[in-house]
C-alpha cells in the first residue's frame, strides 16, 4: 500500500515542526522531524571533537554513528548509538554543527535513507530543507513554508525568553542569515522551493490558519482528515 506523504521544507525558524506536528496530528500520521537527525549526528561529531571543516573526518567517522528514531507517547525521539539524544540537540551549539555538516554528501545519504524508510513504512508528515526535492519526491503534498528573518528572529528570541535564556535579537538574526545562506547555497540538497510545492510565507499567519490550509489541501488530495 502507498503511504501518504506530506513534505514541509523552509528554513530554520519558518514553524515547521509546530506546524508539521500539530496537522499530523489532527491527521492521525507519524511526525518525521528529519533536522532532529542531523543535530543527533551533529552531536556525535562534536563529543568526537571533529572540526566542522574536516570533511575527511567527517566522512570517515559518519559510519560509527548510528541514529535510529523511535517514538514514545506519539513523540520522535533520536537515538545516537543507543542513547537517546532528544534532550541535548535543541543547543544553539548543536544546531549551528548541524548546518555546517549537514552540507557533506555521506552525512546527506545515510539519513536521507532512514527518512525513505519511515515513509515507506507509515503515513507521515515530514519537515526539512530537502523533503519535496529529494527524500520524498512522490509525496502528494508539498508544502515551502517561510517567514520573514525578522519575524523569525522574533520567534526564536520569544521561545528563548520563555525559556528564561537571555537572547540577543541582532545576534539570532544574524545566525539565521548565515543558516539560512548555507542551506540555500550548499553543494548537495541545497534548500529550495520544490517544483511543485505550495509557497506559504507564514509571517502574518497564525499556527492554526497555516495547519488548517495544509489539511485542505492534504483533503483535496484524498487524506483523509477527521473533523
Ligand atoms: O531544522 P533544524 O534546525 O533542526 O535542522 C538543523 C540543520 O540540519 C539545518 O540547519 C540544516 O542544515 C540541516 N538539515 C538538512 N536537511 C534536512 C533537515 C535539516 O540539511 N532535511
Amino acid at each position: 500500500m502507498q503511504h501518504f506523504s506530506i513534505a514541509i521544507d523552509g528554513p530554520a525558524g519558518a514553524g515547521k515542526s509546530t506546524i508539521a506536528k500539530a496537522a499530523a496530528e489532527r491527521l492521525g500520521f507519524i511526525y518525521v522531524d528529519t533536522g532532529a537527525m542531523y543535530r543527533a549526528m551533529a552531536l556525535y561529531f562534536l563529543r568526537q571533537g571533529i572540526d566542522p571543516a574536516a570533511e575527511e573526518e567527517i566522512s570517515a567517522s559518519c559510519g560509527q554513528a548510528d541514529v535510529t528514531i523511535r517514538y514514545q507517547d506519539g513523540v520522535q525521539q533520536v537515538i545516537l548509538n543507543g542513547e537517546n539524544v532528544s534532550a541535548l540537540i535543541r543547543e544553539e551549539a548543536v544546531g549551528n554543527m548541524a548546518s555546517a555538516t549537514s552540507v557533506y554528501l555521506p552525512v546527506r545519504e545515510k539519513l536521507v535513507q532512514l527518512q525513505k524508510q519511515l515513509a515507506a513504512q507509515a503515513d507521515v508528515v515530514m519537515d526539512g530543507r530537502d523533503i519535496g526535492t529529494c527524500v520524498l519526491p512522490d509525496a502528494q503534498v508539498k508544502i515551502y513554508l517561510t517567514a520573514s528573518v525578522a519575524e523569525r528572529a522574533r520567534r526564536r528570541f520569544l521561545e528563548l525568553e520563555k525559556k528564561g535564556q537571555e537572547a540577543d535579537l541582532e545576534a539570532i538574526k544574524e545566525d539565521i542569515r548565515q543558516r539560512d545562506y548555507r542551506d540555500m547555497h550548499r553543494e548537495n540538497s541545497p534548500l529550495v522551493q520544490a517544483e511543485d510545492a505550495l509557497y506559504l510565507d507564514t509571517s502574518e499567519m497564525t499556527i492554526s490558519q497555516v495547519v488548517e490550509e495544509i489539511l485542505a489541501i492534504a483533503a483535496s488530495k484524498g487524506a483523509n482528515v477527521p473533523s
